[in-house]
């Protein structure tokens, strides 16, 4: 897997995790194989190429060995139990992930740093690799945004639905709700079971700082908007003296009695709906980005994403590896996507805006209206921040291979585009006016057989791109941009810990 004279290259994701008080370095690798890729059979090498994860051994940290040194030390080592030859490992990898924290600075220690210094103090240690940072993470940093774009009336909303998700998410309390409010009512018998169906699914917990709990538990909400009218807040405080001390499901009085105000008062409550459905229309453009982000270029949809895994036992190998339309510049489309949204234009945020304004709550209406637009441009300025620089040499390198992933109608003018960018990217380096390339981009712009590659394909001299530039390519382009899933492998952490 890992031999010298074969063609493959490596990524890396780094993330640190502290449990029982020590630090763990966990980290994944995929292994690209790239000996059956060849520029001349783009179209099925490309569809066809075999990555394989690898979850490499669980590094344990000292207490206080969490600076960069220390995990260099320990990724080394991983690298070496992994791979048996680190300089080789070195050489082959083509990306690092990482979550913001310590670990972005591993792509940048030099080989001065290093143990054994060689040649070109100053170049990375890893000199061919990109540094990427989880665009999951930024997005809950684009997403926390929501937070603070409604001064006045957040935080007893957050409250609200607090209140509602601790209180729906326990089985018990849902189950009482049915017996009480659909069951033992005066509701016609066939109404009663379809509620009742409704209520089958529980409501996710709300934790303030992971946003999609946030989108998960307004849509749980809204989509039960009826229903929930039908609660009685005093048995929810009833059910908050019951549960005293019982962690997750804990919530406070003020959580209580902001629940309460949303029965008693017709402010509250209308600004609470108002503001519920306002909110889920900017976080499902989150969701959607997400939901790009941990997708593919080959299958459009969820369904045939699932059946390919149905029909291969796996999940398609290009899954959150989405570098090259990130580099064509597909934040764009998100991008336009949320400044198009407008509460007009959800039917329900809209009718709720509309009858506070009837109800002459025009205030309140007008907060929820002056946030929105606040929202969208925290939100868009954030996003552009998070992936602006995907555009940039040495991250959208990458673009010129947009002719492999377009749809087939698209070849022939993504190639003249992929040519175009070549001959551009080309004359800009040669005319000085590409600074900061890095150690990346040194590679194709030097004088090497990647720039005479550049140069023919720019000039259209070549009718395939040059094999060994096209694989160099292709070895960047599979870098991934998620590493959510390596989050949720944490819990390994347990399992390798007892069985050592
Ligand atoms: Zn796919």
């Amino acid at each position: 897997m890992y031999d010298q004279r074969t063609s493959w290259c490596l990524h890396i994701r780094i993330d640190s995790s502290p449990q029982f008080s020590r630090d763990y370095l966990v980290s994944e690798v995929d292994h690209v194989d790239l000996s059956k890729v060849f520029s001349a059979q783009w179209h099925s090498t490309f569809r066809d190429i075999v990555i394989s994860t690898r979850l490499m051994p669980i590094q344990v940290l000292g207490r206080r060995a969490t600076n960069t040194a220390f995990k260099y030390r320990a990724l080394l080592r991983m690298l070496h139990l992994e791979t048996g030859d680190i300089d080789l490992a070195k050489s082959r990898t083509r990306s690092f992930l990482n979550d913001m924290g310590v670990e972005s600075k591993l792509s940048l220690v030099t080989e001065q740093d290093c143990v054994n210094p060689v040649n070109g103090l100053d170049r990375r240690a890893f000199s061919d690799t990109l540094p990427l940072h989880d665009l999951d993470h930024g997005m809950h940093h684009v997403m926390q945004e929501l937070v603070d774009c409604w001064p006045e009336l957040g935080q007893v909303f957050d409250r609200q639905l607090n209140a509602f998700s601790k209180y729906f998410s326990k089985r018990d309390n849902v189950e009482r709700f049915c017996k009480f409010r659909i069951w033992e009512s005066n509701m016609p018998q066939a109404a009663k079971a379809t509620l009742a169906k409704v209520m089958m699914h529980t409501c996710p917990v709300f934790l303030e700082h992971r946003w999609q709990y946030r989108f998960e538990v307004l849509q749980w909400i809204c989509e039960r908007e009826q229903l929930l009218k039908l609660l009685d807040p005093a048995t929810v405080r009833d059910a908050r003296s019951r549960d005293e001390g019982h962690g997750e499901h804990e919530f406070t009085d003020m959580d209580v009695d902001a629940l309460q105000l949303l029965y008693a008062d017709p402010v509250s409550s209308g600004t609470f709906w108002a503001l519920a459905y306002t909110m889920l229309v900017l976080c499902r453009w989150g969701h959607d980005v997400i939901g790009w982000l941990h997708g593919c270029w080959c299958h459009q949809d969820k369904e045939s994403r699932d059946k390919h895994k149905k029909d291969t036992g796996k999940p398609c190998p290009w899954n959150g590896r989405r570098l090259i339309e990130l580099s064509c510049g597909a934040a764009a489309g998100f991008i336009n996507k949320l400044r198009s949204l407008t509460i007009a234009r959800d039917k329900y945020a809209n009718e709720k805006v509309e009858s506070l304004k009837r109800n002459l709550y025009v205030s309140s209406a007008e907060q929820i209206c002056l946030g929105f637009v606040t929202a969208k441009n925290m939100l868009e300025g954030r996003f552009i921040q998070l992936t602006s620089f995907l555009q940039e040499v040495p991250w959208n390198l990458v673009k010129l291979l947009r002719f492999v992933i377009c749809g087939s109608d698209q070849v022939q003018q993504a190639m003249y585009d992929s040519r175009r960018d070549a001959f551009t990217l080309m004359s800009n380096y040669q005319a000085g006016r590409l600074t900061n390339i890095g150690d990346v981009g040194k590679k194709f712009f030097g004088h090497t057989e990647f720039s005479q590659g550049l140069i023919r394909w720019g000039r259209s001299l070549d009718v395939h791109m040059n094999t060994n530039l096209f694989r160099e390519l292709v070895s960047y382009s599979t870098s991934m941009l998620v590493m959510q899933r390596l989050e949720a492998k944490h819990h390994l952490v347990h399992v390798t810990y007892f069985t050592i």
